[in-house]
């Protein structure tokens, strides 16, 4: 079947356990992004499949590149900016 491989459950885990060399940090929004939705909002653990311990440091780590302006809070305020910025 075409179509069978596209369903194929995947097994999640913790990217941040299973790449001790993957920075958990406010200044690679890169990554971050990776555990937010498209409005900006956190993706729960067992979605991502991220363990207790680096959803807790990942929440922060967000919140503070948000902060920092690299990510967004909400996307509302991403198409604020664009608006002010084309005008
Ligand atoms: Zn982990």
């Amino acid at each position: 079947m075409a179509f069978k491989k596209k369903f194929t459950p995947r097994k999640k885990f913790c990217r941040f356990c299973a790449d001790k060399a993957l920075p958990l940090d406010y200044k690679r929004a890169d990554i971050l992004r990776d555990f937010v939705n498209e409005r900006g909002k956190i993706i729960a653990r067992r979605i991502t499949g991220t363990c207790a311990h680096h959803q807790r440091k990942l929440t922060v780590e967000i919140k503070r590149s948000r902060q920092m302006a690299l990510m967004i809070y909400t996307a509302t305020h991403a198409c604020d900016v664009k608006k002010k910025s084309v005008l």
